[in-house]
């Protein structure tokens, strides 16, 4: 449930009717200050609430029933768009953000040489994987905690943040010291307990959409972060599965515009894991810029066909670099992201 309080309510009175609700029911009250309204979202048992009684206070312009499972991520209990501070960038602004770095992080040469071609492009963020989910067990696992000591050189050599996939609880601390943006992979996306667990931490989360996840099971999955305390969430649109063959996963667009509408979470597409093919990355990459993304995740690696991982799908930096001036062009040319999502 939420209620809407009238514009320039004075804060006071917010707070007032705030403790009185939760004196009088078993809800926790948030107040969220957008920029035109003040929206109190009610969390837990919000049958026994009487709407009427809210609705007779002076300040209250609505009261509404929240019909979706998902609250902390729903775009009602939040009318403005989420920002993810990340250092001195941020992921879900006026400018699209771009994380790009090879799949899996193999030498200090490689992961620091890659950084520094995709920061010339305009990356604003590395990434790299240090821990692999692999479907084959015979397959290169990662370097693991070597790895995590190469992206950081790689960071000092650079100054962008990185960002890697964690894949057990064990490891959270280690990821909490060492990673920028944790990113919780399409496999883990119903991990709960790790979900849980980087709930309680404040790191930027990089959530993908799990491989057949519905979009509200991944705002779910958003939404066992945010009630952690953990309201730095950025949802990744990285292809599902289909019954198509041709690409690795059918990359989902109206994902994008789905998302924005439902929640104010950033929304960020891969699509490099989307079709699993290095030529198909640049169109699609493009393609989610014109939908409205909030930024894109890429893979890229300086020697693809010898890559231990994803190499088929991964373009050469020189490749980046012409996309990301094609994204200048379109941005340029005055296109807009932006969508009227609240009066929709
Ligand atoms: C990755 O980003 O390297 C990765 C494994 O992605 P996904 O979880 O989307 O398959
Ligand atoms: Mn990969």
């Amino acid at each position: 449930m939420i209620v809407i309080m009238k514009p320039k309510s004075p804060l006071k009175e917010i707070m007032m009717l705030k403790q009185k609700i939760e004196m009088d029911n078993d809800v926790s009250v948030n107040v969220i200050q957008g920029k035109e309204y003040c929206v109190l979202g009610l969390i837990g048992d919000t049958t026994t609430v009487d709407a009427g009684k809210i609705r007779a206070n002076e300040f209250v312009e609505n009261v509404k029933k929240v019909q979706q499972p998902y609250k902390l991520s729903n775009r009602l209990f939040h009318p403005d768009n989420t920002v993810v501070k990340i250092k001195d960038g941020s992921i879900g602004g006026d400018e699209l953000a771009v994380i790009a770095g090879p799949c899996s992080v193999e030498s200090e040469e490689q992961i620091v040489s890659i950084a520094k071609d995709v920061k010339k492009s305009g990356a604003k963020f590395l990434r790299g994987g240090a821990f692999k989910p692999r479907t084959s067990p015979y397959s290169f696992q990662g370097l693991r905690v070597r790895g995590l000591e190469l992206l950081k050189i790689a960071r000092e050599e650079t100054g962008l943040p990185i960002v890697t996939e964690i894949m057990s609880t064990d490891m959270i601390d280690r990821f909490v010291e060492d990673v920028d943006i944790i990113q919780v992979g399409a496999r883990n996306m119903q991990n709960f307990e790790l979900l849980k667990q980087l709930g309680k931490t404040k790191k930027p989360i990089l959530l993908k959409r799990g491989i057949s996840a519905t979009i509200e099971e991944l705002l779910m999955s958003a939404e066992y972060i945010m009630s952690g305390g953990n309201e730095n969430v950025i949802l990744c649109e990285r292809g599902i599965r289909t019954f198509e063959t041709y690409t690795r996963n059918t990359l989902d667009l109206s994902a994008v515009p789905v998302i924005k509408k439902l929640s104010h979470l950033p929304v960020i597409v891969d699509p490099s894991h989307a079709a699993g093919i290095w030529w198909m990355v640049e169109p699609l990459a493009k393609a989610a810029v014109a939908v409205g993304a909030d930024g894109l995740m890429i893979e890229v690696h300086n020697d693809p066909v010898n890559a231990k991982c994803d190499g088929q799908q991964s373009i050469k930096p020189k490749v980046f670099q012409k996309l990301m001036k094609d994204i200048d062009k379109m941005i340029n040319a005055g296109m807009s992201r932006e969508y009227d999502v609240v009066n929709i």
